[in-house]
């Protein structure tokens, strides 16, 4: 496959970028070579700036539920544009988009509008611990939560250790008010909220985890998380931005039917334009600016394009529910990915919920990071290459998930899972 035109833009990008990339995940640093420059997108597709044609299970990590350049979302941006792009006044719009996130989302009453994932955490937090006047506050090893410094922060390997930042810049001011639990650990909950002396601010957690590989939540550790936090008046932080609207339309809390105080929401809810909202219930909702004291603010929140791309493509959603298709698709997928590695006497372990999934190349289940961190990761970086070689863009890393979209077929997944079979058996 020709890539020369990618290495001549990439080999620039590197000249003007640090690592020629806008975000670390892009780099092809986990499995060697420089990355795909891509041109454009179209349904399940990526078309590469040498004319290359993937079939995409990335979907800009997962904001494309409806594939790229859907009709619906295309024809509400080229309206919205129309009428011009930011006025820094309410809008209809965004009370049209709040309406569908309340409407959806079991647990939020009211709701705030904001332009990142990271934004909607980075909030959350600051409202947690406004409200709840504490500031300690826990999250699980391998969850991320965007790059909010309190929660840039390594897993300590024993329960509830005091953390050290994992990365230059966070103090250990910061790092020090947040406490870092194993995944998926009820027991380590439960001793925690007993032995602990200071209150704690919130709890965050990715009800269904995406950013160690694809981790579901057990009903035991997320209904210990809800007991507990209820107990001693914890705000818990259901950090929906990736399994938002992938595991079901309203998130992983409809899913489960287990409700957080707050939930933070990103990627699909704004359809491949950048949004990121925070809400929950009303009583905490209102103790933002300008209704109560807690300051967050933002010149382009509930920016007029990218409220009418969120609207479309939660309308789609809605009046089209393709959750149990898409789920059902990607269970065919993740079958034919373990067949194939299984004919090959390559071990693996497929994690899935609704349309997140990951093949983890392991010998043993994963349930959280001490499990996914030990997988082979080496013979994942052969297969991401092989794939891509076979016109296949999975996510260039182990830990993340893959997504499908309403346009990836059942012939695409076929046509898949015979590159895989294709890649296992020359290797
Ligand atoms: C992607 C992600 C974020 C950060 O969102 P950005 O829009 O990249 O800032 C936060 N939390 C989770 C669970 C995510 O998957």
């Amino acid at each position: 496959m020709n890539h020369q035109n990618s290495q001549k833009i990439f080999s620039k990008a590197k000249t003007l970028i640090p690592g020629g990339v806008n975000s670390p995940a892009r780099a092809f640093g986990a499995v060697g070579g420089d990355p795909v420059v891509m041109a454009r997108g179209e349904g399940a597709f990526l078309y590469d700036v040498d004319g290359n044609r993937y079939t995409d299970y990335v979907l800009s990590w997962g904001p494309m539920i409806l594939g790229h350049s859907h009709p619906r979302v295309v024809a509400a941006l080229e309206k919205a544009l129309k009428d011009g792009t930011s006025f820094g006044t309410p809008t209809a719009a965004e009370n049209r988009l709040a309406e569908l996130l309340i409407e959806a989302v079991p647990s939020v009453e009211m709701v705030r509008l904001v332009n990142s994932g990271t934004e909607a955490v980075m909030s959350a937090i600051r409202l947690a611990r406004g409200f709840t006047g504490r500031d300690l506050i826990v999250k699980f090893s391998g969850n991320y939560h965007g790059h909010v410094d309190s929660l840039l922060v390594a897993a300590g390997s024993a329960a509830a250790t005091f953390s050290v930042p994992n990365s230059p810049g966070v103090t250990h001011g910061t790092a020090s008010d947040t406490i870092i639990l194993p995944y998926n650990d009820s027991e380590a909950v439960r001793e925690l909220f007993d032995r602990c002396k200071n209150p704690i601010a919130a709890v965050i957690v990715e009800p269904v985890a995406g950013n160690m590989g694809c981790v579901t939540g057990t009903e035991d550790f997320l209904t210990t998380l809800r007991m507990e936090t209820e107990k001693q008046g914890t705000v818990l932080i259901f950090d929906e931005v990736m399994c938002g609207f992938r595991v079901d339309y309203g998130g992983a809390q409809k899913r489960f039917g287990i409700l957080p105080d707050l939930t933070t929401l990103g990627k699909v809810i704004g359809g491949g334009l950048p949004v990121g909202a925070y809400g929950g219930r009303a009583e905490i909702m209102r103790h933002i600016l300008p209704e109560g004291k807690v300051f967050q603010a933002g010149t382009l929140s509930g920016n007029p394009l990218a409220t009418a791309a969120g609207i479309a493509t939660l309308e789609e959603l809605r009046d089209t529910n393709p959750y149990p298709t898409l789920e059902q698709r990607m269970k065919r997928l993740g079958d034919g990915l373990v067949q194939a590695a299984e004919k090959a006497e390559v071990s693996v372990q497929i994690s899935q919920c609704g349309t997140m999934m990951t093949l983890f190349f392991s010998r043993q289940p994963v349930c959280g990071w001490d499990t996914a961190s030990q997988c082979d990761t080496a013979m994942f970086s052969r297969y991401f290459r092989g794939l891509l070689d076979r016109n296949v863009y999975m996510p260039c890393s182990q830990f993340e998930a893959f997504f499908l979209s309403t346009a990836h077929t059942d012939a695409l997944i076929e046509e898949t899972i015979a590159a895989a079979e294709d890649f296992f058996c020359k290797m």
